[in-house]
């Protein structure tokens, strides 16, 4: 049987990543994966058009990653953003920076990302295997043996572990890699959805299904007590809400409804008045369309989809002349306006999570080099590690950063005089 210099299992961002840092080191790699082509979950990133990085600095990718976010400090600086930048730029790939740093491809198409890789793979003599699935990894004296199903086998000197997570399976992400490294001794910390819509209890949120609201206030509170607070754009769905802001709240809210079966959340649909400033602009308005009815004034506040809403929220008859609005219900508007209401009791299913978090635990992998404490030769990259990131490019570079420096350093551990 050949026996290859590194596998590499899964032609995620990672593990294409990981294959072609061991061929420019000039290691015969062998990158294996499931699907009959490469990066199918790549290609959908971003809606299609990768959000392949960001702008921010080094610590601030860290602050991202969490209160354990250090551990990718080696990995961020092997290969940073603007490595990543370069490396693409390298092969004729534009890059344009969008709000809060986002990093897109000019072409905004994930498909020329896809396709530098491509490139990358071919030139550095990467062999790729498709509709091949790992099943176990057995250790022998001084190679590994992949199992592959059939009586199919494999052997490698190092292996690197590129399966990501467990969301969004149908682009290949079941998990497999999850019950091969736990076979190996090693332990996974609980997987939960990540970057996922929230359901809620109100069964009027249907009525209100495509609603974008832009740029409000979304204050988490359990009882009386603030836990978040952040402005963003949010969109109604069937079951309840989604959109940027509450995809990167997601991941507190999650960890939040473990402890509480409802959350409340209020948004404020006019974060940029404050409650006096509002309750000026809406007595000029009152006075202004005097004789106009309720529901029609209401169009100045609010999208004509929620008016209704609003309506019976208020109590307050449809039909009636704005002049004939009281202080009582001038109040009562305000505060809608100010906390319209919802209860959150849960999150869609982990397969319609963009991430998952959780993962192999970051204490049984070396951060200098992504090796694996429990077995040496075994290297771990990509989503298959426990952390949760917000949204922004940030799980990425993860991605093609700890790809990197595994692919380095499973290279380089084969001829350590060289190094
Ligand atoms: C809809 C959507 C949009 C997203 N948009 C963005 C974005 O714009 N920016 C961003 O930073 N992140 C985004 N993400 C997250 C990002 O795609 C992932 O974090 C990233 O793809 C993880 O890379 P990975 O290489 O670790 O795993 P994956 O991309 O999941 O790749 C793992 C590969 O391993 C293969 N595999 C699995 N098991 C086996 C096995 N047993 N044998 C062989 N092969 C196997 C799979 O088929 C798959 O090809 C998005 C995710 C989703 C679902």
């Amino acid at each position: 049987m050949k026996l290859y210099d590194i596998v590499v299992v899964g032609a995620g961002p990672a593990g294409m990543m990981a294959a072609i840092r061991a061929g420019q080191l000039g290691k015969n790699v062998m990158l294996i994966e499931k699907n009959d082509t490469i990066g199918k979950k790549l290609k959908i990133t971003g809606s299609s058009r990768c959000n392949i990085t960001n702008t921010a600095s080094l610590n601030i990718f860290i602050e991202k990653f969490g209160r354990k976010g250090a551990f990718f400090r080696s990995a961020f600086s092997s290969f940073s953003n603007k490595r990543l930048m370069s490396f693409f730029e390298f092969k004729g790939l534009k890059f344009k920076e969008e709000n809060q740093g986002r990093v897109f491809p000019v072409s905004d198409k994930s498909r020329s990302v896809i396709k530098v890789l491509k490139e990358y793979l071919s030139e550095n003599r990467v062999k790729i295997n498709y509709k091949t699935r790992l099943v176990r990894i057995k250790k022998k004296k001084d190679y590994f043996s992949l199992d592959l199903g059939n009586d199919n086998y494999m052997a490698t000197k190092k292996v690197i572990i590129a399966t990501g997570g467990i969301s969004y399976s149908s682009t290949g992400s079941t998990g497999d890699g999850f019950n091969v490294a736990e076979k190996l001794g090693h332990k996974i910390v609980s997987l939960k959805p990540g970057l996922v819509p929230l359901t809620v209890s109100e069964e009027w949120v249907k009525d209100l299904q495509g609603i974008t609201l832009e740029n409000v206030r979304f204050t988490v509170k359990i009882g009386k007590k603030k836990i978040v607070s952040d402005i963003g754009n949010l969109i109604f769905t069937h079951f309840g809400i989604s959109g940027p802001l509450v995809l990167d709240l997601s991941n507190q809210i999650v960890s939040i409804l473990e402890k509480n079966e409802t959350v409340n959340l209020y948004i404020d649909i006019k974060p940029e008045m404050t409650v006096p400033e509002l309750e000026e602009k809406l007595i000029n308005e009152l006075e202004v369309r005097s004789k106009t009815e309720f529901k029609n004034f209401m169009k100045l506040f609010i999208p004509n989809r929620m008016i209704p809403i609003f309506v019976e929220l208020l109590e307050i008859n449809p039909k009636k002349k704005v002049n004939q609005v009281n202080k009582g219900e001038r109040n009562k508007i305000i505060n809608l306006l100010k906390a319209f209401p919802l209860t959150i009791t849960g999150t869609l299913p982990i397969n319609k999570a963009m991430v998952t978090c959780g993962g192999i635990s970051k204490k049984e992998i070396d951060p200098q080099t992504m090796e694996s404490k429990i077995v040496d030769g075994v290297y771990f990259a990509g989503e298959i590690i426990d952390f949760c990131a917000p949204s922004g490019g940030y799980n990425l570079q993860e991605a093609f950063s700890t790809g990197f420096l595994a692919g380095e350093s499973a290279a380089k551990s084969l001829n350590p005089k060289e190094e």
